[in-house]
Parts: C-alpha cells; sequence; structure tokens
C-alpha cells in the first residue's frame, strides 16, 4: 500500500470525514458526536438529505422517501426524541386493513372483491421461504399462476415498484433472506410534516459543508486526501456513504483503485430505480380512495393528504425507467392519459399542474435504491468492509441486515460504520 504523497501541511486536517449529507452520513456523524468527535461532512447538493426531498409549495409533498418501514425501524429514535408527528398508513400485502385499495388491469377497473385482493396480497407475500437455489424473481413467480391472471400481473407489477426491480434480476434467493434477517418489523408509517423534520434532527450540531463534491479520494493506511474543485482536505478516517449508482460509475475517483473485490461487489449489485408523478388538480375529481394498484407504465396513485387536491404516481423499476424516458411533459401526458381512462374527461378538465421526480436523472443519486440480484451473494458484506482502516462505507446499499433500501437501514448503517472507524482508531 502506498503513502498519500501530496504535501499535507497547507490543507484542513480531520479525524473524521464523511462523504455525503444523506440520512446515512448525518447518522454517521451523529455517532461520533456521542463519543466527542468533531466529524466534517462533505455534501456535493446545495441541501442536506440527498433521497428525503420535502417539497413546499401548494402543499407539502414528499419526493424521495416519505414512510417508516416497519415498528421497529432504527428511524424511531429520532422520530420520537424530536416529537415528530406520525401517522399509520396501510399495508398493501395485509388485504384486511380497512382502506380503500382499487385495482386497475390495462386501463379497466377490475372489482375490488376480497377474493382478488386476498389472492394479489398472497402472491405479493411471496417468496415465504427462501427457495433452494438462487433464482430470479421472474423465474421464481412464472409457476405460481398464470401470465393473464389479473392478480399475477398486479402482484409482479407490486414487486416492481416495491423493490424498484428488474425482476428478470431481483433474486428471490437472497431477497427471501433479506426478509427472513430483517427486524424492523411490520406497518408502514407517514411523516405528514414532512420526512425532512427526521432529516433536520439527524442534522442538529452536524457540520456540514455544502456544495462540497468530494471529486477524488487519494488513500492509504495513514489516511486520506479528499480533492474537492477547489479545496484539499485531509482526513485520518473517511466514511462514504455514497449512492451505489455513483460507485458503480467510478464517481469518485479513487486513488489507487479500489480493489477487486469491492468492485466486483459493487458491480454485483443492483440500483434499483423509482419515479414520483405528481398532480395537482384543481378539485378533486375522484371518490375517496387509499392506494389505487395498475399495470400502467405509472404503476400507482394516492392521494397526496398534505396537498389539497394531489394524486400521487409511483412507478419502480422498468416502469420507472418508461417513466423517466419520457422526460416531464411526456411524464406528465402519461399520467394524464392512464388517468383519464379510469375517470374519463373530469381528469384534464381540473388538471393544474404537474412534476416528475425522477430520481435516475438526478445526478447525486442516479437511482432510487439497491437491490440484490441473481449471482450478488456476499455483494453487500463486502461492498460493506473497510479498506486500510482508512475508508469505511455506508450508505443504504451497505446495509448488511436485510435493511437496505430504507431510510433505516442507511441510518443502521451510517452508525456502525461510524463504530467501525472509531474502533480503529
Ligand atoms: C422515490 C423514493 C422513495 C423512497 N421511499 C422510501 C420510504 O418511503 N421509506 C424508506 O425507508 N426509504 C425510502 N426510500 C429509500 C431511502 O430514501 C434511501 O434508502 C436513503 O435515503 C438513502 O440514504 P443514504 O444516506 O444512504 O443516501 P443518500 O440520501 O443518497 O445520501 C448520499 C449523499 O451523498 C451526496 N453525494 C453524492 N456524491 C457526492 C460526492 N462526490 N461528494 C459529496 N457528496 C456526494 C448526495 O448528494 C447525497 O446527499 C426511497 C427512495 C426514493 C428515491
Amino acid at each position: 500500500m502506498s503513502r498519500v504523497a501530496t504535501n499535507t501541511k497547507f490543507m484542513q486536517k480531520y479525524d473524521y470525514v464523511i462523504i455525503g449529507a444523506g440520512v446515512s452520513g448525518l447518522a454517521a456523524a451523529q455517532q461520533l458526536r456521542r463519543q466527542g468527535k468533531t466529524p466534517l461532512v462533505l455534501e456535493a447538493r446545495d441541501r442536506i438529505g440527498g433521497r428525503v426531498l420535502t417539497h413546499r409549495g401548494r402543499g407539502l409533498v414528499d419526493f424521495g422517501a416519505q414512510y417508516i418501514h416497519g415498528a421497529n425501524a432504527a428511524t424511531w429514535e429520532w422520530v420520537r426524541d424530536n416529537e415528530i408527528v406520525t401517522q399509520a398508513w396501510f399495508n398493501e400485502t395485509n388485504p384486511t386493513t380497512a382502506h380503500t385499495h382499487l385495482f386497475a388491469v390495462d386501463g379497466q377497473w377490475l372489482s375490488g372483491d376480497e377474493a382478488l385482493k386476498t389472492r394479489i396480497a398472497e402472491l405479493c407475500n411471496h417468496p415465504t421461504q427462501q427457495p433452494a437455489h438462487d433464482i430470479s424473481f421472474a423465474d421464481y413467480y412464472r409457476p405460481l399462476a398464470p401470465a393473464d391472471d389479473p392478480a399475477f400481473i398486479l402482484a409482479n407489477v407490486r414487486n416492481e415498484r416495491i423493490e424498484a426491480a428488474d425482476l428478470t434480476r431481483l433474486s428471490a434467493y437472497h431477497t427471501a433472506h433479506e426478509r427472513n434477517i430483517s427486524t424492523s418489523g411490520w406497518g408502514n408509517f407517514k411523516v405528514p410534516n414532512g420526512y425532512d423534520a427526521i432529516v433536520a434532527a439527524l442534522a442538529k450540531e452536524v457540520n456540514v459543508q455544502l456544495n462540497s463534491p468530494v471529486l477524488q479520494v487519494d488513500w492509504s493506511e495513514d489516511g486520506a486526501i479528499l480533492h474537492l474543485p477547489t479545496q484539499q482536505i485531509w482526513a485520518r478516517y473517511v466514511i462514504v456513504t455514497l449512492p451505489l449508482s455513483l460507485l458503480q460509475l467510478g464517481m469518485p475517483v479513487f486513488n489507487p483503485p479500489l480493489p477487486a473485490e469491492k468492485l466486483q461487489a459493487i458491480h454485483a449489485l443492483a440500483m434499483g430505480h423509482v419515479c414520483k408523478l405528481v398532480l395537482w388538480f384543481k378539485t378533486p375529481f375522484w371518490q375517496d380512495f387509499t392506494f389505487i394498484s395498475t399495470n400502467g407504465v405509472v404503476a400507482s396513485w394516492w392521494p397526496v393528504l398534505s396537498s389539497p387536491a394531489t394524486l400521487m404516481g409511483y412507478s419502480g423499476g422498468p416502469r420507472a425507467i418508461q417513466l423517466s424516458s419520457l422526460g416531464q411533459a411526456g411524464a406528465i401526458e402519461q399520467g394524464l392519459h392512464e388517468l383519464s381512462q379510469l375517470y374519463g374527461p373530469a381528469v384534464r378538465e381540473q388538471f393544474s399542474e404537474g412534476h416528475l421526480q425522477d430520481w435516475s436523472t438526478d445526478p447525486w443519486a442516479r437511482g432510487a435504491y439497491s437491490y440484490t440480484p441473481v449471482g450478488a451473494g456476499s455483494a453487500r458484506q463486502q461492498l460493506a468492509a473497510a479498506l486500510a482502516n482508512t475508508l469505511f462505507f455506508a450508505g443504504e446499499a451497505a446495509n448488511v441486515n436485510g435493511h437496505h433500501a430504507t431510510i433505516h437501514g442507511a441510518i443502521e448503517r451510517g452508525r456502525e460504520a461510524a463504530d467501525e472507524a472509531m474502533q480503529t482508531g
């Protein structure tokens, strides 16, 4: 291992530097602060929160994460300590909840009878046991029902949406294992006053430097030099919380390059895609409902209760990529077209404005959250492994407890990486 050669005499020096002020980086910073450390967090954007983005305009809409998944999620510590208001929301795989869940296939409503709901929920809850070998969701699901069974169609779209994944790549074997080891519990909870309250809680008294993209990391067992556009910073320990997609794109540059096992792990995992399509209307044309599941390009809809006459469209996996390819105007048109098939001319009469939140083209996210493809094996463990007692890896994708792709998984992994760095120091 070569030593960092540049003269560090005139650089700012820190014991701990964290790259990324998303929830993982902020949680890492809080963990360090609890032990009396004073980390610096470097953030490329002009805001904190990363894939959490609360929009306040005609009402309040979360353009990124918006639910707490599970009654035991690590997020609750911050929610309770900061008295952040939450509300239970429905769980689509539990058909007994008292919510209006509507279903449509090919632009036509399906009768929402209990048998259909139960059948969809049954299919959505698969795999209930880990398959004997590593196969994709597509291969695992194929024998379970005829391809034209509406419940089967909607369950597949739901899996794409939830996992943000291409089902021909998503591993049923690894996903079943990840679900089995998860301890986050059941239930979904909204944060009606905005998810950014959780980010604000995590950021309290943390030293964040905004507009500071790290372009290159020169690293050795002695520490690292972080190259920013107009600044270099020396750090003894670096916690990297970057989205998987950026690591896959080779951003930032690591010098020396990351070792082969680390690169293999980075490329064995997959970044999933999600688009949120927000449509604001003059007045609601719909009767109260909780959720619509469809097989349109926009895979689901729900009313945003914190914003008047607002519908949220949500697609994951290939449908999100399709929506992204349409661009803002095209995606809005697609959403209006699909809603009009269900609700008629009132949709266009009442339409006011729309917004496509496309995380795939966001330069500092390049996707929504990670998933585990067939063949990924122990890639998350390898991604999370520290290098040279200098580089520590966090972010949702490095969570090995079955909690990747979530806020609580990112928080958990941020804390763990901070502990690993402190144990080294
Ligand atoms: C549409 C959508 C909906 C979601 N819904 C939910 C949900 O309801 N519940 C849930 O639990 N999870 C949800 N998630 C997942 C959740 O948002 C993520 O798992 C979590 O926010 C990831 O946090 P992170 O800190 O690992 O990454 P990020 O939030 O991406 O933070 C990484 C930070 O690094 C910064 N950065 C990137 N490159 C550089 C660089 N070179 N130098 C410096 N900084 C850099 C980025 O700007 C970013 O701020 C959703 C995600 C999306 C996209």
